[in-house]
């Protein structure tokens, strides 16, 4: 890259690190378990209880003492007076004594005395039986401890059984619940607030007058901002008018912890973001060594100067992306996602899956910017095992048919001014497509 090209130009990695600067996870709010999926937690999650509390049943069959089976074979079973019935969620009345067998059922606690669980299947009981045989004649010489589940073999009472900063699935929400959580502390989710401008701009549904287009910066900033955890609110399309746009700004502010505007933030006529954030608080304003996306704002300001009274001091963060399309996505991408990621108590790092394909055909780009080109991916018809990468389509920043046709996005590195084909290059994957 020379000299001149980079002038005022900010490396990706540097504008990435000052939007961090300072990001830290949202406070805690005690959440319902079944609503907690995809929450971070603020705070380790505690076991009240032993898992299994104390020693049940694996199975179906008869608590006896192991002893009492030596020798027992299908040829030569060995019979047992059953004296009880032991089922999941009641108290066994008493010890099983030697020569005796208490019917069982999965998950209830095993009688005092009893080490072994039979599985009815190597009896003479016939399965789902209702009365109680007064004899069992038993198969197996089934060990000491066998089909026995020892209280605390999962999980030990009073251990942490969730580490803060662990993302909530199905998986981790069994284990709290199991182990006695009925809320946990998770961060606060992070509110978005998006607000598109451009007096062309028309909202979906109505007819288009001359000179305009539909705002779909709007809705796919909605759908980003939610896929990176965060609850997403439009506050509308603000024309080019300062006074509108500080107005509409305020309004995001007053509720967001972070407000995403897209469009006007080049150095046109029309453009009145720098103005309309330096309002309102601090604002840096970027050239990104990027292409799609150049033009980049980005201001931190409080709640108060939108008007939140109830909360004056919250810091609210403020990025102006590039009004195209593409740019708004891949400045999103970059930008916002992994700063939305850090209020959530996410690691900030792109946790997008990087892959390495071949490229199937040459591509050029703008020298000393970094390009994040859409390509489709498939694997090499020749059975090489590598991956192909093609353009999508245009790479022009309005392209959104290339985008949506997208798997993901090659990184060019922004010291080349192009690639051959046959050179390697990492793709990320966009996974939110469902591809
Ligand atoms: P700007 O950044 O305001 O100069 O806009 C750059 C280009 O992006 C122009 O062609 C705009 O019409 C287009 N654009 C800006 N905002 C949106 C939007 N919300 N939806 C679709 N296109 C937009
Ligand atoms: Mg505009």
């Amino acid at each position: 890259m020379s000299a001149e090209r980079s002038a005022g130009l900010l490396r990706v990695e540097e504008a990435l690190e000052r939007v961090l600067e300072g990001a830290a996870p949202l406070a805690g709010e005690l959440v319902e378990l079944a609503e907690a999926a995809g929450r971070v937690l603020a705070a380790p999650v505690v076991a009240t209880t032993a898992l299994p509390p104390w020693d049940n049943s694996a199975m179906d069959g008869f608590a006896v003492r192991a002893a009492d089976l030596l020798g027992a074979t299908p040829a030569d079973p060995v019979r047992l007076r059953v004296v009880g019935e032991v089922a999941a969620g009641h108290v066994p009345p008493r010890a099983v004594d030697p020569g005796t067998a208490f019917r069982i059922t999965t998950g209830a606690i095993l009688p005092a005395d009893a080490d072994t669980v039979v599985p009815v299947e190597e009896t003479d009981a016939p399965p789902g039986v209702a009365e109680l045989p007064a004899m069992v004649a038993i198969r197996v010489a089934a060990p000491s401890g066998a089909n026995v589940r020892r209280a605390g073999e999962d999980v030990r009472s009073g251990t942490a059984v969730l580490e803060r900063g662990r993302v909530l699935g199905p998986s981790a929400v069994a284990l709290a619940a199991a182990s006695g959580a009925a809320r946990v502390l998770v961060h606060r989710r992070p509110r978005v607030g998006i607000l598109a401008t451009g007096d062309e701009l028309t909202p979906a549904g109505q007819p288009l007058g001359p000179g305009r287009i539909y705002d779909s910066n709007t809705p796919a900033l909605v759908v980003q901002a939610r896929a990176a955890g965060a609850l997403a609110r439009s506050f509308g399309i603000a024309q080019d008018d300062p006074q509108v746009l500080t107005e509409r700004l305020a309004a995001a502010v007053a509720w967001a912890d972070v407000v995403v505007l897209s469009g006007g933030v080049s150095v046109g006529a029309h453009d009145h973001v720098r103005d309309a954030f330096a309002a309102l608080g601090e604002v840096a304003f970027w050239r990104v060594a990027m292409q799609p996306g150049k033009p980049l704002a980005f201001g931190r300001t409080r709640a108060g100067r939108g008007g939140d009274r109830a909360d004056p001091e919250r810091p609210v963060a403020l990025f102006g992306l590039p009004g195209n399309p593409v740019s708004t996505f891949v400045t999103f991408e970059l930008f916002v996602r992994p700063f939305v990621r850090a209020l959530a108590g996410r690691p900030a790092a792109s946790d997008r899956r990087r892959v390495s394909a071949v490229l199937a055909e040459p591509v050029t780009k703008s020298p000393g910017r970094r390009a994040f080109l859409r390509v489709r991916l498939a694997a090499d018809p020749s059975g090489s095992g590598q991956l192909l990468a093609w353009r999508a389509g245009g790479q022009g920043s309005h392209v959104l048919s290339a985008l949506a046709a997208a798997d993901g996005l090659a990184v060019i590195s922004e010291d080349v001014p192009g690639l051959p084909a046959g050179a390697t290059v990492e793709v990320w994957q966009l996974e939110d497509e469902g591809r």
